[in-house]
């Protein structure tokens, strides 16, 4: 069976990592035109049942533990104000405590490659659109004019997915905010301040319909991000000049005016260029009629936005579970039911936490979420 994967991210490769474990070699297009072509993002908790699953499915438990910081659990939240309003510090045992130890996005994307054959990933491969072929088999279309013909494709190509047409009409909507990414180089030596506040894993400050956060990753950064509800053409009408990062840093800071300095001096010690996105989400509660020979998994499946930390557990999942489906010869109209009911209430998660964490007086209501969270009276 020639199954094509569309897609390299941690869903896609999750999945031909399992194939490849039961001796199926699936071909991976990458729009990337190699490992090194962008930066990954940053620090992901991995869920006992989701994520840290999948790798084991993968063979990869003892290289998720060596690049695993439970550590990186530990938590601090203030209010816009600076009060702090809960921290967190992971026990010894932090990982059966909260058994969500943090990995860097980018070392989980070389455990997994690292353990494909080389030729597996075709790297620089946009797929443009992908046709049935009228027998349950898919041509798959790449920029610059390669076909692909199939068995099976897998849509593991994200947000914006060109498979998912083939199987549904639902596209991402935008969720109301835009969030921006910004990173601080060698923290500990040269911002000690800001590695001080951010600890050994994430700092949140909750405002009215903005919030700060900044996370601690395993290579010496900072991720900082900054998210607030805004309208959808925001990028364009705020007059931020998002391609000139050092003036559109001090442009977000003034959005944050009157937020503590220390807080402020956290965008201050970032350098380097300045990511900047909506957040889109598809429809609560997806569903699509089975297809043979073609199914999504990952964000293309079930795109939610970051608010409740379980889009790249669920894909993760998804591409190892249905990696044992085709291994296994089974039935991927049953594995479609289970992933989208699987993915609905963290959907729904997602969409109900944004709105709690980007609404006026939301830290105290942030603050309480995580009093229930952690089972105390409040
Ligand atoms: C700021 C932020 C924080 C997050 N934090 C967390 C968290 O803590 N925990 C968590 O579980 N999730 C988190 N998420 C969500 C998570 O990042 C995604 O849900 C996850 O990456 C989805 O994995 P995926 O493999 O389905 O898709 P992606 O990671 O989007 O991978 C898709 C891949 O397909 C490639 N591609 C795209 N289009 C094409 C094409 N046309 N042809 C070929 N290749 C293509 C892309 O280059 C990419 O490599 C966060 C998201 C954001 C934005």
């Amino acid at each position: 069976m020639r199954i094509v994967i569309a897609g390299g991210g941690l869903g896609g490769l999750t999945c031909a990592r399992v194939l490849h474990a039961h001796g199926i070699d699936a071909v991976v297009c990458e729009r990337d035109a190699s490992r090194e072509a962008r930066v990954q993002g940053g620090t992901l908790d991995l869920t006992v049942a989701e994520g840290q699953w999948a790798l084991r499915e993968a063979g990869l438990e003892a290289g998720y533990r060596a690049i695993a910081r439970p550590e990186g659990q530990d938590m601090v939240l203030y209010d816009s104000a600076g009060t702090l309003l809960r921290r967190e510090v992971t026990p010894d045992e932090g990982e059966e405590r909260w058994g969500r130890p943090e990995a860097d996005r980018p070392a989980l994307r070389k455990l997994l490659l690292d353990a494909l054959p080389e030729e597996t990933v075709h790297w620089g491969h946009a797929v443009t659109h992908a046709e049935p072929l009228g027998d349950g088999r898919h041509r798959v279309h790449v920029s610059g004019g390669e076909t692909l013909d199939c068995d099976f494709l897998i849509g593991a190509d994200g947000a914006r997915s060109r498979i998912r047409p083939l199987l549904t009409d639902a596209e991402p909507a935008y969720c109301g905010a835009h969030g921006m990414e910004l990173v601080i180089h060698d923290a500990d030596r040269a911002h000690p301040a800001a590695s001080a506040l951010v600890g050994r894993g994430s700092f949140s400050a909750i405002g009215d319909q903005q919030t700060l956060s900044a996370q601690r990753n395993g290579d010496g950064t900072i991720r900082v991000h900054l998210t607030l509800r805004c309208s959808e053409d925001w990028m364009e009408s705020s007059g931020i000049p998002f391609d000139d990062p050092d003036r559109a840093r001090a442009a977000l800071k003034e959005l944050y005016a009157g937020w503590p300095a220390e807080f402020l001096a956290l965008v201050d010690a970032t350098s380097g260029p300045l990511l900047a996105y909506p957040l889109t989400a598809l429809p609560v509660g997806v569903r699509w009629e089975n297809t043979p020979g073609v199914t999504l998994i990952g964000d293309a499946a079930h795109l939610m936005s970051p608010f409740a930390g379980q889009g790249a557990n669920l894909a993760m999942r998804d591409g190892a579970e249905l990696a044992l489906v085709l291994a296994e010869g089974g039935d991927v109209r049953k594995f479609e039911q289970v992933m989208l009911e699987r993915a609905e209430p963290a959907a729904r998660m997602s969409a109900d936490n944004l709105e709690l964490f980007l609404s006026d007086g939301a830290a105290e209501k942030v603050r309480h979420l995580f009093a229930k969270m952690f089972g105390e009276e409040d």
